[in-house]
């Protein structure tokens, strides 16, 4: 329950853990449950499920190039995560 009203500048005092599920720097203290975006689960290299959207290849793409997170159906590796939680740091279990 912090209230973090005017502090801009950096916390380089507190400690600064890595999370590791998405591997960025975060501080306990500016984790919430928005913070950490990342996809549930894998991006691979197959058709969409039947009932679901379809990569439609193109006539010069290769057969692996359909390529999406299986829990979005996010096609670029670079799509922000579809889902949100808090930062996992190497000391939780
Ligand atoms: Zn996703
Ligand atoms: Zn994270």
């Amino acid at each position: 329950m912090e209230k973090e009203s005017e502090r801009q500048q950096e916390q380089e005092q507190e400690d600064k853990k890595v999370c590791k599920r998405c591997h960025q720097n975060y501080t306990p203290s500016s984790n919430t449950p928005s913070s950490c975006r990342f996809h549930p689960s894998f991006f691979v290299c197959r058709r969409h499920d039947d009932q679901k959207r379809y990569y439609e290849l193109g006539p010069n793409d290769p057969p692996y190039a359909a390529k999406f997170y299986d829990c979005c159906g996010a096609e670029d590796p670079e799509a922000s995560g579809c889902t949100t939680a808090l930062h996992v740091s190497y000391d939780d279990d």
